[in-house]
């Protein structure tokens, strides 16, 4: 972490090596804080940095603080405002990962989410790829099963819950795996250990719905937009069966920090013929080229900094 840059932190922009909490911080005892994953976009052509999607992102982050029964007088506009005060205080001229945390900021020892003071905080850093494979990932199905919704909210970004993101993603690796699919308490396959998962099937694109206990994904949002009405294709909402992915003609996963990384092979069996396939690959350039601003249709998407 470059300790250099500044965060939101209580209040004011401090330098992020003064935003410190106590270690008797409820969010940290018990993982009662929810939290965003934004990134930003440098377009080298207009030396402009773009944020993608914050609204949508800070709309989420606000459900996620509803649903652990937090309050605070943010809205979206003004954590908007917030981060790009925060982004130009540090001048980036490259990618930036940004993560916003509502927690619950008293100290003490007490499990329980009422009459417990809330608090924002935001730090910055440049962004690094998150899936190294992303071309040609290979995934494995997890013997971890996916928070269930009445467990903890699995729509919401619940820090706790990522306990259950760490465990598939560390089993996997270990096992040589670059990711895994989870499957849901009902047996169908949910999600990554971090990203929204799709598969073409007979040409149509499937997508679990957002009652099988996925996040509601930004870029699951953004790529179904593209896959309808710039590549002409039929998306489909619904489960999807763990014997499917081995005989899918493509498969991806999407997200924030993974954006949208190709699976080609699953438990040592190829999914189509073993490598990126052509959906994929076209989507891969049409996101990208959302991501940096250089599509009109997508404006509203790029907030510049
Ligand atoms: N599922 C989980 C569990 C995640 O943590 C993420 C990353 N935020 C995603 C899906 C993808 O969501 P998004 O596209 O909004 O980053």
């Amino acid at each position: 972490m470059d300790l250099s840059k500044h965060a939101y932190f209580e209040g004011k922009i401090v330098p992020l090596a003064d935003a410190k909490i106590n270690i008797a911080t409820h969010g940290f005892l018990y993982g009662t804080a929810v939290f965003g994953g934004i990134r930003a976009y440098w377009n080298e052509e207009k030396k402009r940095l773009f944020v993608f999607r914050p609204w949508d992102h800070y709309h989420r982050l606000l459900h996620s603080a509803r649903m652990m029964a937090m309050s605070t007088s943010f809205d979206e506009e003004s954590l908007i405002e917030l981060t790009l005060e925060l982004l130009r205080t540090d001048h980036y001229q490259q990618d930036v990962y940004m993560r916003p945390t509502f927690y619950k900021a008293d100290m003490g020892i007490g499990v329980r989410l009422h009459d417990l003071k809330d608090e924002f905080c935001l730090f910055t850093m440049p962004y690094e790829k998150y899936v190294k494979n992303d071309t040609n990932a290979h995934v494995t199905i997890s013997s971890w099963r996916r928070i269930d919704d009445n467990m903890i909210p699995a729509r919401g970004k619940v820090a706790g819950a990522y306990a259950n993101s760490a465990l598939i993603k560390t089993d996997a690796n270990r096992a040589g795996f670059d990711e895994a699919l989870v499957l849901d308490q009902n047996g169908h396959v949910s999600e990554g250990s971090a990203m929204n998962i799709f598969m073409v099937r007979d040409g149509i694109v499937v997508t679990p719905p957002v009652t099988d206990n996925i996040l509601e994904g930004i870029t699951r949002k953004s790529v179904m937009e593209i896959l309808r009405s710039d590549m002409g294709l039929q998306v489909v909402e619904r489960s999807i069966d763990r014997t499917e992915v081995a005989i899918a003609e493509e498969f991806f996963m999407t997200g924030t920090a993974a954006q949208v990384t190709a699976v080609t092979k699953v438990d040592h069996r190829p999914i189509g013929r073993g490598v990126m396939g052509p959906i994929t690959a076209k989507l891969r350039d049409l996101y990208e080229d959302a991501l940096r601003g250089r599509n009109p249709k997508y404006k509203s998407w790029n907030v510049e900094v």
